[in-house]
C-alpha cells in the first residue's frame, strides 16, 4: 500500500491522540493547567467561571484543572478565596462541572493549601518561618493538626467527587504548604514530619494514601510535584524522584509538574524564559515513574507540545496562559489552522499581574478571557466600509475584530510594515514572543482578506473620495521631545531609531527617562548576544540541570554588559514603577547585574560634545557619554481626527492616538477589540 501523502497525515498525531489517566480516558493529551482567575467559584454565582471553563472545553482540551480550592479555612489564600470543607458549596461546583462535561471534557479540582503564602492571620506551616514574599508569620502546626490537615485533604477530595469532578490535583509545588514540608528550607521540625527526606515527604504521601482510601479507584488523583524548587535548601533531584515514586505507590494516577517556588529568584514563566526551557525536568520524572507525567511552563505552540510528547519527555501537556490567549487552541491545531492560534506572549500583564493586584485575570492578546458573558461577537447588523489609519496593535485588533463580523475594512499605515510599537517591542532581547504575535496578526489579515495599504498615510482627501461609512484613527504615538538645551545635538538618539537599528550608538550611553521603555532600551543596549537557548538561559540564571544541588541552583555568574549605560529621571519616585509585578523584578535584576546605573532627582542642563550635563543632589555633573537616548514618554498623533471633522464621516479615535498617557499594548488591544465589537 502506498504511504499516505505527507499533508494527509494529522499535524500533531501524538498530541491529539487519546490517553488514559488513571480511571479517565482523555480525548487528547492537552489539559488546561490550573490558574487563579479571581472569577468567583461560588458566592452564589459561578456563571462566569463556568462560562470561562466551558469555552476552553469547547475549544478541545481534554481536561481542565481548576484554580486552587483550599481544603480548610487555614489553607485559603486570602479572605474570600475558595474553600471546600462542607457540602454547602456543592451546588455551585456542580454548575461548573456540568458546563465542562457538556462540552465533553473532564474536569479535576485542584486542592491547594496556601501554607505560609496565605495572606491572613491564620496562616500555618511546618515551621514558623515567614516567606520572603509574604510578611505574615505562619503558626507551626502541631502533630495533631497535621493529622487533621491530612484528613481535610481527603474530605475535600470526597466533596469534589460528590460535586461531580472527575478527580483532584493536589498542589504540592510552588512553595505552598506541602512543598514547605518537603524542603529543608522551610521545615525545621524534628518529629515524624521533619528531618530526614523520608519524614519530609511523609505529608504528601500520607495525603495521597488517605485520599485514595476515601475516594476509591474510579476517581483520578493527580499530584502537582515540584519538579525543580529553584530555591536555596530546596529538594535535591534524588529527593524529588524518591517522592515521585512514593506518590505513585501511594495511589497517585499522574504527576503534573510545577517549576520553581513563588519566592524563587529564577524566572520560570515570563517572556524571557525560552520556550520549552523546563522539559528536561518533566523528562527526568517520566523516567522515574510509570504513571503519566504532565509537562508545563513556557509551552505555547502545538508544534512544541508535539515535540515534547514525541521525544518521550512527557505524556501530557498542560497549557494555562495559552488557553487564556486562545481558548480554541486545540480545535485549531486539530483542523490544520495552527497559524490562527493567537499566541500567548508570556507577558503576564493581564493575567498574573491582575491577580497580584486584586483584579480578575484576563489576557492582553484576548480581552474576552474571563469576560465570556460580556464580550460576544455577532455578525454586523449593517455592513460598513471602514478605513483604519494606523496598523499598530489598536488598529490591527480593531480591523480583525470588525472584519470577522463582516465589515469591509481597509487598513492604512504610513510605514512599510504593520506593527507600530509591537514592531519595535519584538526587537528587545527576550521579547521575541511579540514577533510571533505579529506573524499571527499578518496571517489573520490575509485570512480575513483585509485590504492592507502600507507606505500609505490615510488623509482627509482620501476619506472624502473613498465613500467610507466610518474612519478609525489609530495613528499611535511619537516620542516626546523634551525641552533640553542641545536636544538636537548629534549625540542625541530617539529610542525607536535605536531599537529598529536605524541608529547605532556608542559604548557609553545615557538614557533620559526611566520608564518601561527606558528599561527595555537599556536591556537592548547591554544584552550580549546568545541568551536565547534554554542552555544559555539556565547558565545565566544559575539553574543546575544535571541534578545534585539542593534546589537545583548553582549560583548566578557575573552578567557581562556590552555598554556602560546610565538611566536618569527628574522625579524622585521609583523608576519604571509601572513595570509588571511579575516581570519587573526580572528586568531590574538583569540591569543591576549588568551594572546599569540609575539616577533619580536629576535636572538636565544641556547636551553637548562633552556629553550630558545635569544636576543632582545640589551638584553639577557631567556624564561623558557617546550618545544620549531619549525615552521621555510619548505624545498622541491624532491630527487626522481633527482634519476629518469636515468630512461628515463618523470618526473614532483609539489606542495611543486617543490617549498617550500610560499607553501600553494591553490598553491598545482592548480599545481596538471593544470598538471592533461595538461598530
Ligand atoms: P513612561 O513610563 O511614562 O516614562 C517616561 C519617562 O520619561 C519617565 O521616567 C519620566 O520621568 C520621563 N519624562 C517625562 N517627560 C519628560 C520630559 N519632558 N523631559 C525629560 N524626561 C521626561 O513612558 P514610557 O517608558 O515611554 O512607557 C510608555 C508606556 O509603555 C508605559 O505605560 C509603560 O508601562 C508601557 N510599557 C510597558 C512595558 C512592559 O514591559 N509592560 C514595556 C514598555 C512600555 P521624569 O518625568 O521624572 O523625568
Ligand atoms: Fe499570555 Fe500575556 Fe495573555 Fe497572560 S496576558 S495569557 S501572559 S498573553
Amino acid at each position: 500500500m502506498p504511504a499516505p501523502a505527507a499533508d494527509a497525515l494529522p499535524a500533531y498525531p501524538t498530541l491529539l491522540s487519546p490517553v488514559r489517566l488513571g480511571p479517565l480516558h482523555l480525548r487528547n493529551r492537552l489539559v488546561m493547567g490550573s490558574m487563579h482567575t479571581r472569577l468567583p467559584f461560588g458566592e452564589g454565582n459561578p456563571a462566569r467561571l463556568a462560562a470561562f471553563y466551558a469555552e476552553r472545553a469547547r475549544g478541545g482540551v481534554a481536561m481542565i484543572i481548576t484554580g486552587g480550592v483550599a481544603p480548610n479555612a487555614a489553607g485559603r489564600m486570602e479572605d474570600g478565596a475558595a474553600v471546600l470543607d462542607s457540602e454547602d458549596a456543592l451546588s455551585e461546583h456542580r454548575q461548573i462541572v456540568a458546563a465542562v462535561h457538556d462540552a465533553d471534557a473532564a474536569i479535576v479540582m485542584q486542592i491547594l493549601h496556601a501554607g505560609r503564602y496565605a495572606k491572613h492571620a491564620e496562616a500555618v506551616g511546618p515551621s514558623n518561618i515567614s516567606a520572603p514574599i509574604n510578611p505574615v508569620k505562619p503558626r507551626r502546626l502541631s502533630g495533631d493538626e497535621i493529622e487533621n490537615t491530612i484528613n481535610d485533604y481527603a474530605k475535600c477530595a470526597a466533596l469534589a467527587q460528590a460535586a461531580g469532578y472527575d478527580g483532584v490535583d493536589v498542589m504540592g509545588s510552588e512553595g505552598y504548604l506541602i512543598n514547605e514540608f518537603t524542603a529543608r528550607r522551610t521545615n525545621d521540625r524534628s518529629d515524624a514530619w521533619g528531618g530526614s527526606a523520608a519524614n519530609r515527604m511523609r505529608l504528601p504521601v500520607e495525603i495521597i494514601r488517605r485520599m485514595r482510601a476515601r475516594v476509591g479507584a474510579a476517581f483520578a488523583i493527580l499530584y502537582r510535584i515540584s519538579a525543580l524548587d529553584l530555591v536555596e535548601d530546596g529538594a535535591t533531584v534524588d529527593e524529588t524522584l524518591a517522592l515521585a515514586r512514593a506518590l505513585q505507590d501511594a495511589g497517585a494516577d499522574a504527576l503534573s509538574t510545577g517549576i520553581g517556588w513563588h519566592e524563587s529568584r529564577v524566572p520560570t514563566i515570563a517572556y524571557m524564559v525560552p520556550r520549552g526551557a523546563w522539559r528536561f525536568a518533566a523528562a527526568r520524572l517520566k523516567r522515574a515513574v510509570t504513571i503519566p507525567v504532565v509537562a508545563s511552563n513556557r509551552i505555547n505552540t502545538p508544534a512544541l507540545a508535539e515535540d515534547i510528547l514525541r521525544a518521550g519527555d512527557a505524556d501530557l501537556i498542560a497549557l494555562a496562559r495559552p488557553l487564556l490567549a486562545d481558548p480554541a487552541f486545540v480545535v485549531k491545531a486539530q483542523t490544520g489552522r495552527a497559524s490562527e492560534i493567537t499566541p500567548c506572549i508570556a507577558c503576564n500583564q493581564a493575567c498574573l499581574d491582575h491577580i497580584f493586584s486584586d483584579r480578575a485575570a484576563t489576557c492582553l492578546v484576548n480581552p474576552r478571557a474571563g469576560r465570556e458573558l460580556d464580550y460576544i461577537s455577532t455578525a454586523a447588523i449593517k455592513v460598513q466600509r471602514i478605513a483604519v489609519a494606523g496598523a499598530g496593535a489598536a488598529g490591527i485588533v480593531f480591523t480583525l475584530t470588525a472584519a470577522a463580523r463582516g465589515h469591509h475594512v481597509t487598513l492604512f499605515d504610513a510605514a512599510p510594515q504593520v506593527g507600530g510599537q509591537l514592531e519595535i517591542a519584538q526587537r528587545i532581547p527576550g521579547k521575541q514572543e511579540f514577533a510571533a504575535l505579529l506573524a499571527h496578526y499578518r496571517d489573520e489579515l490575509t485570512r480575513l482578506h483585509v485590504d492592507v495599504r502600507l507606505s500609505t498615510a490615510l488623509t482627509a482627501e482620501m476619506v472624502r473620495s473613498g465613500h467610507y461609512d466610518r474612519v478609525v484613527v489609530a495613528t499611535g504615538v511619537v516620542p516626546r521631545k523634551p525641552r533640553i538645551d542641545g536636544i538636537d545635538h548629534r549625540k542625541v538618539a530617539w529610542y525607536p531609531d535605536v531599537l529598529n537599528g536605524a541608529v547605532e550608538v556608542g559604548r557609553r550611553v545615557a538614557i533620559i527617562g526611566a520608564g518601561a521603555i527606558a528599561f527595555d532600551t537599556a536591556e537592548f543596549l547591554t544584552a550580549e548576544p546568545g541568551h536565547g537557548t534554554a542552555e544559555e538561559f539556565h547558565a545565566a540564571w544559575g539553574v543546575e540541570t544535571s541534578g545534585g544541588t539542593a534546589g537545583s541552583l548553582t549560583g548566578v555568574p557575573p552578567l557581562p554588559s556590552r555598554r556602560e549605560v546610565h538611566i536618569l529621571q527628574r522625579s524622585a519616585g521609583r523608576p519604571a514603577a509601572r513595570l509588571g509585578i511579575s516581570t519587573g523584578w526580572i528586568v531590574r535584576t538583569t540591569l543591576k547585574r549588568r551594572n546599569v546605573a540609575i539616577t533619580t532627582g536629576c535636572t538636565y542642563r544641556r547636551i553637548d560634545d562633552a556629553g550630558l550635563h545635569y544636576a543632582s543632589g545640589g551638584e553639577n555633573r557631567l556624564l561623558e557619554v557617546d550618545n544620549v537616548v531619549i525615552c521621555a514618554g510619548q505624545e498622541s498623533v491624532s491630527a487626522l481626527a481633527a482634519a476629518l471633522q469636515s468630512t461628515g464621516v463618523a470618526v473614532d479615535v483609539i489606542g495611543g492616538a486617543r490617549n498617550a498617557v500610560e499607553l501600553d499594548a494591553q490598553r491598545a488591544i482592548d480599545d481596538g477589540y471593544r470598538l471592533g465589537l461595538a461598530c
